[in-house]
């Protein structure tokens, strides 16, 4: 049975103007359904599907899917068509039209069969709450009210991350995560560490803050795991003033002793040193270089290399030199090849793990 449903141009039921896709496209299942009301009016219906990123709540949804690449998302508006007032913009539909809209939906979250569905909006949520309360629908999975992230995106943006971050646990809570695939290594027991894995490992970095605050932590590594440097982030990130590099830059000797005091931290007096001197290097790179991405990056001529089951390679070898006569420390061939490995440059992820090719 095919569903594409999504030529409608004027559903007839409600009398709107133009269609806003889809019922239903290329998919036919989904984990994550997201349900808005109506997007901004478009030009180009072929183009342009509900929640995608030339709206607020679109590029808001983007972060959240990029964070979990691995699941399947669903896009659809409750009302299909796009209402318009008598002066052509576009207004709230009213209860009648989405009265008229709902079984589509409904026909839309049988045939994807979500296993979460989130609701955008109080508009979306309380008509959808009525309607199935009134009809006596019952659904078997968990359907979510969340705020509608345009409002977060443009008026709020300072609870952006928490927003996003609510999210995530809720699809978390349902989806069972530890099915998905990942790479061996993965401590299955630290959700710090599969966190990491799944949203930062291996993802190409160009952010230079992003770049200095992981060099630093890895320079931090030598000798100890990864986790034990994971699990002190959060107290790295206290104790650093988030990795501004400015200020470390001219962190003074009062400093390196609270440094050394801070039992959360890894107190190695030489790695702490480093730490402020690899700091002004990595500054003079950037003004070197106009960034320290364009100069990482030139190494690999901007690729992303795949490779497993090594520890260093001739890259490393050639960077941890170069890294080392311009006068930084613990940065020796194998702390580099990690620091790689975490930025991008290099995509270690095992050929079976989910989260190989993003
Ligand atoms: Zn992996």
């Amino acid at each position: 049975m095919k569903y594409k449903l999504n030529n409608i141009k004027n559903c007839g039921k409600c009398n709107l103007y133009i269609n806003q896709l889809p019922l239903l496209d290329k998919k036919d299942k989904c984990d994550v359904m997201w349900v808005g009301l109506s997007a901004k009016k478009v030009d180009d219906i072929d183009k342009n599907y509900p929640l995608e990123e030339n709206t607020n709540s679109g590029l808001l949804i983007k972060e959240i899917e990029d964070i979990l690449p691995s699941l399947n998302y669903y896009k659809t508006n409750l009302v299909k068509c796009l209402p318009l007032d008598n002066k052509g913009k576009l207004r709230y539909p009213s209860t009648n039209e989405m009265n008229k809209c709902i079984s589509n939906l409904l026909f839309e979250i049988e045939v994807m069969n979500p296993k979460i569905i989130f609701l955008l909006g109080k508009n979306v949520y309380n008509f959808i709450s009525k309607y199935m309360n009134k009809n006596n629908i019952k659904l078997n999975l968990p359907i979510k009210y969340i705020e509608h992230p345009s409002y977060i995106y443009v008026y709020k943006k300072k609870y952006k991350d928490n927003y996003i971050e609510k999210v995530i646990n809720e699809i978390r809570k349902v989806i069972n995560m530890s099915e998905v695939k990942r790479c061996k290594w993965v401590n299955m027991n630290n959700p710090l560490y599969i966190k990491y894995h799944d949203e930062e490992w291996g993802v190409p970095v160009h952010n230079d803050q992003i770049l200095f605050e992981m060099l630093i932590l890895e320079s931090f590594q030598a000798g100890l795991s990864w986790e034990c440097v994971l699990n002190k982030r959060t107290y790295f990130e206290e104790a650093y003033d988030n990795f501004d590099i400015n200020k470390i830059c001219n962190y003074d000797d009062k400093k390196l002793n609270e440094l050394l005091k801070n039992k959360n931290i890894i107190r190695n007096k030489l790695k702490i040193k480093a730490s402020i001197n690899n700091s002004k290097i990595f500054k003079s790179i950037q003004k070197e270089y106009g960034s320290f991405s364009n100069y990482i990056w030139k190494f690999t001529d901007n690729k992303v290399i795949y490779e497993v089951g090594i520890t260093s390679s001739k890259l490393s070898d050639t960077i941890s030199e170069d890294l080392k006569k311009r006068g930084m420390k613990f940065v020796g061939t194998t702390i580099i090849y990690s620091y790689l490995q975490a930025v991008g440059i290099i995509n270690s992820h095992d050929n079976e793990c989910m989260f190989k090719s993003r």
